[in-house]
């Protein structure tokens, strides 16, 4: 069989993509083409980038292949037939759910942006498989749900968000599962950039173009984080995810502007020790880090040169400058359904952004009214929270076209 032609030995772990050919996807790629004896392929995804998608095929000889329209998929399976490779093509949700959960695959990035990555990686939890995650927003949307099934079915769960792999190298190991944070740890410091408009003069937030917003200064990411960096949703979502994956109270949670991007986070122990990981700002470093713990091996990213990096600043953020970060603080303590409103509605409104259909200090607002409206649903299965995550994304959308009539009719008088 294809897949056993090419394991080099029967250690090497078969390894799904889910979302191949975004940023994570990318590196995650040229991580493990570095480790052919360790690591083989077993199944990559993309949305609609076929051309991208069969270009990996050629090179990495997958067992599978999905893409999201049947259509489409049809199409690329006659294109690898054609080139004579032996990959399988599915489509839809359905296809990543079985390279998610298949017998023959050991690990699953988690690679997909936004809430479309939900029911593949909880199907990959619920299949015991060490799970690399990327997509934060499996966790905001159902982290009890999600952390249920990691428990349950004796999955590992690797965080990949460069923030919370310092904060997993940092604590006590095994520090993912337990009850509680970890005895000894009086707080987690998440460290965040502040993003493209650190500086910004608040009253100009509003002209800010999509193309200045995506401009990470730090790290080079796919559009929607990079938008959610830039308003800072990006360390709310951040702080939400920390809560579930270390057992900790939003209180618990300090963040940290540290615009250099080189301490990717830092625990805080009772005794006054912090301990902190530091490297060049490459998620080469969190990717190799999930595939081989709990070893290490090369990512390929460049030793950290201190004497390049000398000056390491940090600073308190501002939520008056950041009201999304205040937004996700406040939906994490409220619980219940808070956190997967202001996941579907900041996703509705970045895409609206992106659309040049809102502008950019209106995605904080749109919100906050959505939150205010949908409350008090229940979360406790993945039909209730993908229910949930229907209303919030109906709800927020009528406030985006509310606000894109009125801004229509400003501009028109
Ligand atoms: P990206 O936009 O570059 O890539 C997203 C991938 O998901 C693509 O392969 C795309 O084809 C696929 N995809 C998009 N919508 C889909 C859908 N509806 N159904 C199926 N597939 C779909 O995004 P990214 O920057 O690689 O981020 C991916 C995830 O990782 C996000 O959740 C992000 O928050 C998280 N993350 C990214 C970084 C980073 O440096 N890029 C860092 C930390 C966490
Ligand atoms: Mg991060």
């Amino acid at each position: 069989m294809l897949v056993q032609e090419q394991k080099k030995n029967s250690s090497s772990k078969g390894v799904t993509i889910l979302g191949s050919t975004g940023s994570i996807g990318v590196s995650t790629l040229d991580v493990l083409a570095r480790h052919p004896e360790r690591y083989h392929v077993f199944a990559l995804s993309a949305f609609s980038r076929a051309k991208e998608l069969f270009e990996q095929c050629l090179r990495f000889k997958p067992r599978y292949a999905v893409l999201a329209d049947e259509r489409d998929a049809a199409a690329l399976a006659d294109q690898v037939k054609a080139a004579g490779l032996h990959t399988e093509v599915l489509s839809g949700e359905q296809g990543l759910i079985s390279i998610a959960e298949d017998a023959r695959t050991d690990y699953v990035m988690a690679a997909i942006v936004g809430g479309a990555g939900l029911p593949p990686t909880l199907a990959a939890a619920e299949a015991g498989k060490r799970v690399l995650l990327a997509n934060k927003e499996s966790l905001v949307m159902a982290g009890s749900l999600f952390m249920k099934a990691v428990w349950e079915n004796g999955a590992e769960l690797l965080p990949i968000d460069s923030e919370h792999n310092a904060i997993f190298q940092s604590m006590p190991q095994n520090s993912v599962s337990g009850a509680g944070l970890s005895s000894g740890v009086r707080k987690i410091l998440l460290t965040a950039s502040g993003g493209p408009f650190l500086n910004t003069p608040i009253e100009d937030l509003s002209k800010v173009t999509v193309e200045q917003a995506c401009d990470h200064p730090k790290w080079k990411m796919g559009r929607k984080i990079s938008v959610d960096s830039a308003t800072m949703m990006n360390k709310g979502l951040e702080v939400i995810e920390a809560c579930w994956l270390f057992s900790a109270q939003p209180e618990q949670i300090q963040v940290v502007i540290h615009p250099e991007s080189i301490v990717h986070s830092m625990v805080d122990y009772v005794d006054g020790s912090v301990l902190a990981q530091l490297g060049n700002p490459d998620m080469r470093t969190p990717i190799a880090y999930g595939l081989s713990w709990p070893e290490r091996i090369n990512s390929g990213v460049s030793a950290l040169d201190l004497f390049v990096h000398n000056q390491l600043n940090f600073h308190r953020p501002d939520f008056s400058r950041f009201p999304c970060l205040r937004l996700a603080y406040e939906a994490m303590a409220s619980g219940g359904c808070a956190p997967a409103v202001l996941n579907a509605a900041n996703e509705q409104a970045v895409a609206a952004f992106l659309g040049k259909k809102l502008s950019f200090d209106q995605i904080a607002g749109v919100t906050e009214q959505t939150l205010a409206l949908v409350q008090g649903c229940p979360v406790s299965t993945l039909a209730e929270v993908l229910a949930v995550d229907k209303i919030a994304r109906d709800q927020a959308n009528q406030t985006i076209y509310k606000l894109s009539q009125q801004g229509s009719s400003g501009r028109n008088s």
